[in-house]
């Protein structure tokens, strides 16, 4: 059986693993079609920082989730009873069988009292909590997994994988009860009996084209949009040296859904580059600490008709930012000038207790974000100041623009099958899915329906 497998990030490293280990599916062979670089090539600048083998999580610092409730919803699509078959399966894949296990951070457990008293002190504040334990490998770490993995595979005896880069398929064709990609420089591949798509939300104009070619239907119209927030370490100390990483949700006056998402204690904010923007992250390293703690607060914008296109709204929201904020694309903040509403200078952000991990120029995010998004950012860090006292503290940073994207949820007709196809979409492309855990677990799952 011939498979064409588009796209080398998490969801794909997981289809591959599972093939890897049946030494008895010798009749198998997959060609994989990636558009960014091999792993040994590939360097964290532009396109680069989320293309090629490893996805977008390559260059992230590697926090994998346990919980159901965080990264996805594969438990809530195909039940509790198959998340458990495939977690451990993935938690033991990027730690490589439990070979870099000393190397790695890791939450406290479930039942530590601790975590009991944590979340009672958010409820208390109106505050939702969602308790995950977490297993933090690092950007470091990470960088070593992935190039470990890549080897594995080319390096397989049985030869069943082929990796073509440079390759970015841009259609699909039905031919005959087969399959054929059109690259984007038009040429056409051979005929394959399956395709399994693991784009990830990079690829999400690819997958949301075939879909409307296609004719299948899909739902899905929201976008998050926020700020990257950073504060000393030493102000959530109390809550990240057991959680490592607090999820919280509020409700904003409004009723807009805030929540805290990627915290990365004395992690560094950094830049994320996409074609034509510029939007902030932030990661941390097992090795390298810094004095602050960063995380994301993101607002939930959803739409109703006549308007049905979220992806449009967050990048020209992103685009305002970064026109503002000139070279350097993003915007930088102290939290006391956001709320006088008035622009951070270089000499203000020098009085502030705490020293920026991002060079950013500095700005006033309120021309940028709509009054409902700045105000439900506020009410949030007020909130949120009621359990981790000095997160309001006048010195402390936002940086603008983050935004998550969600891609378009397809109508499949079995999972992850595109209706009266042989085509699957696994990871974030398939919309079920949002981490490096729950994306491996899709593509676990889609090899193991091909196999049987
Ligand atoms: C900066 C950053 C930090 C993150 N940190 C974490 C974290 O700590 N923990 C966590 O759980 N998750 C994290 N995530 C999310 C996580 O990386 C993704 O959820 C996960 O990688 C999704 O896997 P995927 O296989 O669906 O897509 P991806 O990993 O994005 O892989 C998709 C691949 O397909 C390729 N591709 C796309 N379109 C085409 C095409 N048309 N033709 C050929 N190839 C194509 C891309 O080049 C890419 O290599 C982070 C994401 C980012 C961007």
């Amino acid at each position: 059986m011939r498979i064409a497998l588009i796209g080398s990030g998490t969801s794909a490293i997981g289809f591959i693993e599972r093939i890897y280990k049946k030494s008895n599916v010798d009749n198998i062979k997959i060609d994989v079609f990636e558009q960014g670089e091999d792993p040994f090539t590939r360097k964290p600048v532009g396109k680069g920082s989320i293309y090629g083998f490893g996805g977008a999580g390559t260059f992230s610092d590697g926090k994998l989730s346990i919980s159901p409730d965080i990264g996805g919803e594969i438990a809530k699509y195909l039940g509790i009873e198959v998340y458990q078959k495939y977690v451990e399966d993935a938690l033991k894949l990027w730690t490589l069988d439990g070979k870099i296990e000393d190397r790695v951070e890791k939450s406290a457990q479930l039942d530590d009292p601790r975590i009991s008293k944590i979340a009672d002190r958010f409820f208390q504040n109106n505050l939702s909590v969602i308790l995950s334990e977490f297993v933090h490998i690092g950007t470091d770490n990470l960088q070593k997994v992935i190039k470990e993995l890549y080897k594995k595979y080319i390096e397989d005896s049985s030869k069943r994988f082929s990796f073509h880069f440079k390759k970015a398929v841009v259609d699909l064709e039905k031919s005959n009860g087969k399959i054929v990609l059109v690259f984007d420089n038009g040429e056409h591949s051979e005929p394959y009996d399956k395709v399994v798509i693991a784009t990830g939300r990079g690829g999400s104009k690819f997958v949301d084209s075939l879909l409307k070619k296609w004719n299948i239907s899909f739902t899905g119209t929201k976008v998050d949009l926020g700020v990257r927030y950073e504060v000393s370490h030493r102000v959530t100390k109390e809550i990240t040296d057991v959680l490592y990483e607090f999820k919280v949700k509020f409700l904003s006056r409004s009723d807009d859904e805030v929540r805290t998402f990627c915290v990365n204690p004395q992690g560094f904010v950094s830049k994320e580059i996409g074609n034509d923007f510029i939007t902030v992250n932030g990661h941390s390293y097992v090795n390298k600490k810094s004095e602050n703690t960063n995380f994301a607060i993101l607002v939930t914008h959803s739409f109703t008709k006549p308007f049905d296109d979220p992806t449009t709204y967050g990048l020209s929201v992103i685009k305002l930012a970064n026109k503002l904020a000139g070279d350097k694309g993003i915007i930088i903040q102290r939290y006391k000038d956001f709320v006088i509403g008035r622009r951070s200078t270089d000499s203000r952000i020098s009085k502030s207790y705490i020293i920026p991990t991002l060079d950013a120029t500095p700005g006033d995010l309120n021309l940028v974000l709509p009054r409902r998004t700045a105000t439900a950012i506020e009410e949030f860090i007020e909130a949120l100041n009621n359990v981790i006292p000095g997160i309001n503290n006048p010195g402390n940073f936002l940086y603008g623009v983050e935004a998550k994207f969600y891609s378009l949820k397809p109508n499949f007709d079995k999972p992850f099958k595109l209706p009266d196809t042989e085509v699957y979409v696994v990871g974030d492309a398939s919309g079920y899915t949002r981490g490096i855990m729950q994306a491996t677990m899709s593509g676990m799952y889609v090899a193991d329906e091909i196999i049987n």
